[in-house]
């Protein structure tokens, strides 16, 4: 099982960094062939409409499309969980992006005084503990359909991680603390 990390734009460096603390095999996707290696596949934050841009270019978007959520796991964080929404608000116009999952999100939702912050996260897939919450100009998760489940919300009922079957959205950056839990979890889904 090789997990595939999204190379093209972003903080896909510190996700790798994590999977090999935590010893899964890992591939840079850059280009379609590497994408035939894998069968799990993080998009990792940064700028959801750069990376829209260079999947279409690196002509991925139509082959993670074609396999996402069946033979393809994928785990958007952040930039990552924007370009995994059905609709995007406050995008760029004609943003392209994989609109794999029935949710609704908004980007750069915190505004300027809320740029950064961290928080903990009551996640209760993930145990007791609260998982560390980092928020980078993050989206928020508006609204999601039947077949999505909520994994975690803000004191305020804010959506910030949602799961569709095998797909996984998070908003906030796990990749940037030492809480290697949801990168297991994403290893079993
Ligand atoms: N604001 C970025 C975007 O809209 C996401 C920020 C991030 O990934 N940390 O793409």
């Amino acid at each position: 099982m090789t997990i595939g990390v999204l190379a093209l734009q972003g903080d896909f460096r510190e996700h790798e960094e994590v999977l090999k603390r935590i010893g899964a095999p890992v591939q840079q996707v850059r280009l379609p062939k590497h994408l035939d290696l894998v069968d799990r596949l993080i998009i990792p934050g940064g700028e959801s409409t750069t990376i829209g841009r260079l999947l279409v270019l690196y002509n991925l978007l139509e082959p993670i499309r074609q396999r996402a959520g069946r033979s393809l796991a994928v785990w958007g964080t952040c930039a990552g969980a924007i370009l995994l929404s059905r609709r995007i608000l406050d995008g760029k116009p004609e943003q392209p992006a994989l609109e794999l999952m029935d949710t609704v999100v908004r980007r750069n939702a915190f505004g300027r005084q809320l740029d950064s912050f961290e928080t903990k996260l009551d996640m209760p897939v993930l145990g007791e503990a609260p998982m560390p919450g980092v928020f980078i100009r993050a989206p928020i998760i508006e609204s999601v359909g039947k077949d999505v489940h909520v994994m975690s919300e803000l004191n305020d009922g804010t959506i910030v991680a949602a799961q569709q079957g095998r797909l996984l959205a998070t908003t906030f950056h796990p990749e940037l603390t030492d809480d290697d839990r949801l990168h297991r979890y994403f290893l079993e889904l």
